[in-house]
């Protein structure tokens, strides 16, 4: 059977080259030609969601994926070239279970008297995604603690996921149904299109990309994640026996330094060797187009 491929990717400073290190000048065209094979299957993976992920396509000039991940795992779409964008509706009557039904309103309403937590904008919440900013000094743990069995005690089964904002330096929250994540997504995508393992690679940088960083889906830590991100990585894939579907770029492939979508590239060539030589044929045929 011919190969094909099921490329996963966070956007912010793993696709999107929208952090404080540098991107390689060829990494934008040999990314671009890559996903445009006939035998790639594109996929955003996000904590943005549908309007959001509009928009970064559109101001970084993004290929047009052929499925969205949105909300931290919360929403599937189908996009592909016609940009149809059709909900994948069982998942979200899948994970509706974790929550026994109930809403966003009523969970918000469950935890609105523990100090600490601040509602984020309207336009980052969802229906199965209440996301809170948490101040620099709190006892984050504790806080964890205090809501999880807060939510437990009503038989919600949530998931927590705290995380910073690289930009901004604010600590972020999230309120998700248990199998509502990154991961979970990712391997329901992988069952309704049939992909192996073998034919599937994450690329991501930073705290929600952990669970997949770790899990035996390959994966590939791109060079700009900050060095806890990449201890945490190792940490986790070691425990869970995975180490070898963990690729942490460096930057030693076609002389990119192993940001963004360079380091997306090289790990994609770690784990496919014919990719590799398909990629270094391609910019042999463009002599000086790297730097
Ligand atoms: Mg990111």
């Amino acid at each position: 059977m011919q190969n094909k491929y099921l490329i996963c990717t966070d956007l912010d400073r793993t696709l999107i080259p929208n952090g404080p290190a540098s991107e390689s000048a060829v990494a934008e065209r040999l990314f671009a030609a890559f996903v445009a094979r006939p035998d790639v299957t594109l996929v955003y993976v996000s904590g943005r969601h549908r309007a959001l992920v509009e928009e970064a396509m559109v101001e970084y000039r993004l290929p047009v994926p052929d499925f969205v991940l949105g909300d931290v795992g919360t929403t599937i779409y189908r996009v592909g070239p016609q940009r149809t964008w059709q909900r994948y509706e069982p998942w979200e009557s899948a994970i509706a279970e974790d929550w026994c039904g109930l809403g966003h309103s009523e969970l918000e309403n469950m935890l609105s008297d523990l100090s600490g937590l601040r509602l984020q904008e309207r336009s980052r919440q969802n229906r199965f995604k209440l996301s809170y900013y948490v101040n620099a000094d709190e006892d984050i743990a504790a806080l964890i603690n205090a809501m999880s069995s807060r939510l437990e005690s009503r038989g919600v089964h949530a998931r927590l996921v705290s995380s910073r904002d690289d930009i901004s330096g604010l600590g972020l929250l999230d309120v998700l149904p248990a199998r509502a994540s990154k991961r979970h997504a990712i391997e329901a995508l992988m069952e309704l299109e049939g992909f192996t393992l073998q034919q599937t690679v994450f690329c991501g940088d930073s705290g929600n990309d952990l669970e997949v960083l770790g899990s035996p889906i390959p994966a590939v830590l791109v060079a700009n994640a900050r060095p806890e991100i990449k201890q945490q990585a190792v940490m986790l894939a070691e425990q869970s026996n995975d180490s070898d579907q963990l690729y942490i770029a460096d930057g030693d492939f076609l002389g990119m330094n192993g940001n963004y979508r360079g380091g997306m590239l090289e790990g994609i060539a770690h784990y496919h060797p014919p990719i590799r030589a398909w990629l270094t044929n391609s910019v042999e045929k463009a002599p000086g187009a790297t730097s």
